[in-house]
């Protein structure tokens, strides 16, 4: 909880050893001033509360989705924004269908799970069948190919809690590419443990990927409560029989798009600030969490400049579509934009807890404006990170044609408690650190969108 900015200050100052006094001298009050402004921020807020409210679970290529993408104008619009239009591009659809299972034996019981995007679908009375338990992907990767016929596999995972979230990038592969690894060694059908840290029976959704002429199977996450569940029936040593029951289906080409606003610069010249977050969400929650607050947060701050005054640089907003489903909506607004020239690019996709941390790509020929970054976030607890941008799926396809990045991290200790799951409600969002994540990300911008050095295009620094 952020309740004593002046606290995090100190606590911050005090765990930082890089020189900063000097580099001060050039950072303007005027940002710390609309920085602490937007400690006060209720645009975020109501972006997320709207969206989670009037429109709810927004999946890859629904009318929900396509009726969010109309809400988007019109609260992009009443909050003045300018060029306000949705870019369209057409995506392969894949939709939910039914989906349950049961344990048949030893001990017959129903468990929780929800179907994998991407996912094939079992017969319609569905498959009954023997599991096969692997501990993580390693050992299913270790299977002997056709091993797994006529058999669903199972395979869990270690999930850990990490402030950066690294664990979801590793842990992850089981849902990732556990299915496509199952498949092609003759599994019928995949359940996985979900890839989260809570120990409850709502199941993480999320996509998974079949590679090019393999058949996708059914692929599930089960809730991690009943994941445990399983593999104490496995360990009593008798076979275990599940039935599983998935309908999902591809539907085809289908319109989507990505909401596009503007705070229009005084220097077309300078290169666009590209930042946002994806409107889409999975469909077990309001996808509060994923994305409506990295939307909100990123907007908020974009309004503040708005109202502060041109800015030198053009400040575009996206609340890009279909992140979910594979990064479409980033690809499509780097394919439109492609020649044009961007400065930074950077997103909010990682909850709505405080950002605790910042880190760049820019070169040391950009070290005022590193500096100046610094000056700006650490009153409000934010550390300059030692590692590297890397952005995330939606700036990815921006960053890698070599526009610099700038990444606000945000704490994700409790992320994956909620991540994909019925859970990813407005009620988990804790305001004050919303309000913290708006300042952090206004503090950036005023600092970017004004920076009178050239930014961009250049050497990425490795
Ligand atoms: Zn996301
Ligand atoms: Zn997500």
């Amino acid at each position: 909880m952020v309740r004593n900015v002046s606290l995090l200050a100190a606590l911050a100052a005090s765990t930082i050893a890089f020189p900063a006094v000097a580099q001060q001298t050039r950072f303007d009050p005027a940002i710390g001033r609309l920085r602490d402004a937007a400690l006060k921020d209720q645009v975020a807020w109501d972006i997320v509360e709207g969206l989670t409210t009037e429109i709810g679970p927004r999946p890859d290529g629904s009318p929900q989705q396509a009726r969010a993408r109309e809400w988007g104008m019109a609260k992009l619009r009443s909050l003045g924004f300018q060029n306000v239009r949705i870019e369209t591009y057409q995506l392969d659809t894949w939709v939910r269908g039914l989906e349950s299972a049961e344990v048949v034996s030893p001990y017959p019981q129903p468990l929780r799970l929800t179907a994998l995007g991407n996912s094939g679908a079992t017969p319609p009375d569905g498959l009954t069948l023997p599991i096969v338990f692997f501990p993580g992907i390693d050992d299913l990767r270790a299977a002997p190919d056709g091993s797994l016929k006529g058999k669903i596999a199972f395979v869990s995972n270690t999930m850990q809690r990490t402030m950066d979230g690294s664990s979801y990038g590793s842990q992850g592969a089981a849902r990732r590419q556990g299915p496509n690894i199952a498949a092609r060694k003759g599994a019928s059908a995949i359940v996985i443990r979900s890839i989260g840290t809570d120990h409850g029976r709502g199941p993480h959704a999320g996509v998974t990927n079949f590679e090019p002429g393999v058949t996708p199977i059914p692929a599930a996450a089960l809730s991690v409560a009943d994941a445990a569940n399983l593999e104490r029936m496995v360990k009593r040593g008798k076979p275990v029989t599940l039935h599983l029951l998935l309908t999902p289906k591809r539907v085809g080409l289908r319109e989507s798009g990505n909401v596009v606003a503007e705070v229009p610069g005084s220097d077309p010249a300078a290169g666009v600030v590209l930042i946002g977050g994806h409107l889409d969400s999975w469909d077990l929650g309001t996808g509060a969490i994923d994305d409506a607050s990295g939307v909100g947060i990123t907007t908020a701050a974009a309004k503040m400049l708005l109202d502060s005054g041109k800015p030198r640089r053009t400040i575009r907003v996206v609340w890009f579509g279909d992140e979910e489903t594979g990064g479409f909506g980033g690809a499509a607004y780097a394919k439109a934009h492609a020649g044009e020239r961007h400065a930074i690019a950077a997103e909010s996709d990682f909850g709505a807890d405080r950002v605790w941390r910042f880190q760049t790509n820019l070169p040391d020929s950009a070290r005022p404006v590193v500096d100046r970054l610094t000056a700006a976030l650490t009153p409000i607890g934010v550390i300059r990170g030692l590692g590297v941008a890397n952005g995330g799926t939606d700036v990815e396809p921006v960053l890698a044609t070599g526009v610099a990045g700038i990444d606000l991290n945000q704490d994700g200790l409790r992320y994956f408690d909620y991540h994909h799951t019925p859970e990813d409600t407005i009620d988990v969002i804790d305001v004050e650190q919303l309000r913290q994540n708006v300042a952090a990300w206004t503090a950036m911008l005023a600092v970017v969108a004004n920076a009178p050095e050239e930014i961009g295009p250049m050497q990425i620094k490795k």
